[in-house]
């Protein structure tokens, strides 16, 4: 046996699919994969991803203010909301039944609608660079521009998308309501997508016209639960330096100041594996006992025996 741990799970696309009968299908294998570290004894914290899911949701907003003038364009916080709802409910679904199947039928699994506040002079807003949605003509383009005050660029000649900021997390508005539910040992699901960005107006949170990095996002979870690790699962079992090259190399243990200098160095891509090693590394830097680790969703349980996946530490 090994020491308990508390780990904050943060499930990439993979996780989840990209349609809605993909999902359903998908959430079933994520389930044996975080029911396996449950079972193990972990205490376990799950953050999802919705870059699909949200543009899905966005898209059909938009369908609905064409087909009913009387109905307003949703606001991108509100699409976000609701993607947390839908991918929410669909796991809990499944970690619920997985569960029952392994003789734990009195495990509550929660989803926690989450807002994230973010800072209004964070300079991601003032270059936004997440695209999210579809394709759209240049005429499209116009209108949405004008109609919903978008900002819209053209993507590598393949039409034009909305593109949105991306903020850092600042603070997770409902942390103290999952530690306690944490602390309970419920099973919680919570920051999906990020979290739904916020400003702070006086009392007023103000949903924010933005995406936040669900990588980002985990680590400020991870970091406030005084979590032991931060497990970061996507489409690869390791992190590479030259990766897609000759002499690509995967790493297996690294730390805090290795990671950085591959940082520097230009190994990870943005967007994509940057975040991850950005918020692997900040978490590793807040605590000698706190480990991050990067690998694949079926290797999650392998990787906390330490036997795969990239592990960042001081
Ligand atoms: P997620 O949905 O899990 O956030 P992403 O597609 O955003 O997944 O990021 C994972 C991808 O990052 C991998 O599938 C891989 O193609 C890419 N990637 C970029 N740079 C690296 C690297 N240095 N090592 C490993 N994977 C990398
Ligand atoms: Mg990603």
């Amino acid at each position: 046996m090994y020491k308990r741990k508390r780990i904050v799970i943060a499930l990439g696309g993979n996780a989840l699919g990209n349609t809605l009968p993909e999902q359903m299908i998908a959430v079933k294998s994520t389930a044996k994969a975080l029911c396996d570290l449950i079972e193990d004894g972990h205490q376990v914290v799950v953050v999802h991803g919705n870059g699909p899911q949200v543009g899905m949701i966005n898209n059909a907003m938009a369908a609905l203010s064409r087909e009913d003038p009387k109905q307003p364009n949703t606001p991108l916080s509100v699409c976000v909301a609701m993607s947390q709802a839908y991918i929410g409910y669909d796991l809990q679904n499944a970690l619920r039944e997985e569960l029952r199947k392994r003789g734990f039928v009195r495990t509550p699994v929660v989803t926690v609608v989450t807002q994230v506040r973010v800072d209004p002079d964070d300079p991601a807003f003032q270059n936004p660079s997440k695209p999210i949605g579809h394709f759209m003509s240049k005429e499209e383009a116009e209108h949405a521009e004008k109609a919903y005050g978008y900002i819209m660029k053209e993507d590598a000649g393949r039409g034009y998308r909305r593109v949105v900021a991306s903020p850092k997390p600042v603070e997770i508005v409902e942390q103290d309501a999952i530690n306690s539910l944490v602390d309970a040992n419920k099973i919680v699901i919570c920051c999906g997508g990020g979290g739904i960005p916020v400003t702070l107006q006086g009392d007023h949170l103000k949903g924010a016209s933005a995406v936040i990095d669900k990588d980002f996002a985990s680590c400020l979870l991870a970091k406030q639960l005084g979590a032991d690790m931060l497990i970061i699962l996507t489409a690869v079992e390791k992190v590479a330096v030259n990766f897609g090259k000759e002499n690509e190399e995967w790493l297996d243990d690294l730390t805090v100041s290795q990671a950085e200098k591959y940082i520097e160095e230009g190994h990870f891509a943005a967007g994509s594996m940057l975040p991850k090693v950005q918020a692997a590394v900040d978490f590793a830097s807040s605590g000698p006992d706190r480990t991050a680790m990067i690998t694949l969703l079926s290797k999650a349980k392998d990787g906390i025996r330490g036997e795969t996946g990239t592990r960042i530490h001081l």
